[in-house]
């Protein structure tokens, strides 16, 4: 395929203000820029993805999430990590280069498929939206309006012939802030369509935070405890007299957390997701089924915000086992070990639980989601 997409991810993230750089920042559901590589691969429209990063934020990136994504350093400033890209793929010989930056999540890969067919009669094209907004300008200390009928502020990503572009970077561009700027001081022909009004650039930790709203789920989970079998709570293995009876694991603190998630995200209960009846999950580790469930509710922009469980034994003592079981969990779900909450309760000896024949649990979950 003739099209390569690059995605500019090497700033220092300093106006926003986190000590997650503003790339790896989580945003509906996943790092910010993230969105750009899953939809640049939805579009089926380029054969080579590159990620140009920081390297002094290397460690926040997880691999595993990004196969046949070339990630390389970029440079001091935009322009300067735009060339170095540039200059990365020129021996693959693509014929057009899309350049696109992380801070800009919300494209739709409508827009990518609008440049790509723009592509095949322009040398470069580029999104641009008019504004709503007055405008002035300033020289020393005269400020002058401008007409903004005048107006284009353009977006990315934007496309252009690998070639054209790699001359004019040669040339040496000064401190430009997108590459149509570049071809526009050498007098370049661009074709500009119309770019989205949800494109926007994040910039502060504010930009990801408004249009966010909370959602609760309830979960609840009990299972017989039987002799002879191993027992798993949390997903951790518990030595104890007895494990729980169920269909598979009879974890009862990450089934009620799933039903909680399920809950929060209305996604139904956990019985819809994996029936008792389904042979496939006799004897399944429920970790792998928070997995699971983990998977759909992050791809539908779910962020899980906290977790308060009460896990209603007589014995094993919580206390004893507390720590593990909250490492575990924040490690499947990928939030802090400061917004999960595990207490402990007994039923004073009454009933099953307190005869130590039955453990439950019950789980109140938060999550964040953004209404764009
Ligand atoms: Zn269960």
């Amino acid at each position: 395929m003739k099209n390569c997409f690059i995605i500019l991810a090497a700033g220092k993230s300093e106006r926003f203000k986190s000590t997650i750089p503003k790339p790896y920042y989580p945003f509906k559901g996943k790092p910010l820029y993230l969105h750009s590589i899953k939809k640049a691969i939805e579009s089926k429209k380029f054969s080579k993805i590159v990620l140009v990063v920081n390297k002094k934020h290397r460690k926040y990136i997880d691999k595993s999430l990004l196969k046949n994504v070339s990630i390389i350093n970029g440079g001091a400033s935009r322009s300067e990590s735009s060339s170095i890209a540039v200059k990365y793929i020129q021996k693959k010989k693509f014929k057009n280069v899309f350049i696109h930056d992380a801070a800009r999540p919300n494209f739709t890969i409508s827009l990518i498929k609008k440049i790509d067919t723009y592509l095949k009669k322009y040398n470069a094209v580029v999104p641009a939206i008019d504004t709503v907004d007055s405008v002035k300008y300033k020289i020393k200390n005269t400020i002058s309006n401008i007409n903004r009928d005048n107006i284009y502020l353009t977006q990315t990503p934007q496309a252009f012939r690998v070639k054209h572009l790699e001359a004019l970077q040669k040339k040496g561009s000064g401190k430009i802030t997108d590459e149509a700027s570049l071809f526009i001081a050498n007098n370049k022909k661009i074709k500009f369509i119309i770019g989205e009004k949800k494109n926007l650039k994040i910039t502060n930790i504010g930009d990801l935070n408004q249009n966010i709203v909370m959602n609760y789920g309830i979960g609840f989970d009990i299972h017989r405890l039987k002799r002879n079998k191993k027992l798993f709570l949390g997903g951790i293995k518990i030595p104890f007299h007895s494990g729980l009876d169920g269909h598979s694991d009879g974890d009862v603190i990450i089934h009620a957390v799933i039903d909680g998630l399920l809950g929060a995200c209305k996604l139904n209960d956990i019985g819809s997701h994996f029936s008792n009846k389904n042979k496939k999950f006799k004897n399944i580790r429920s970790n792998i089924m928070l997995d699971k469930i983990l998977k759909i509710t992050r791809d539908k922009g779910y962020t899980i915000n906290n977790i308060d469980i009460n896990l209603i034994t007589e014995n094993p003592k919580v206390s004893k086992i507390r720590l593990k079981i909250l490492r575990n969990l924040s490690k499947i779900c990928g939030i802090p070990l400061s917004k999960i909450n595990l207490k402990g309760k007994t039923s004073e000896k009454l009933g099953l639980i307190g005869k130590e024949k039955a453990i439950a649990c019950e789980v109140i979950i938060s999550v964040l989601n953004y209404e764009l």
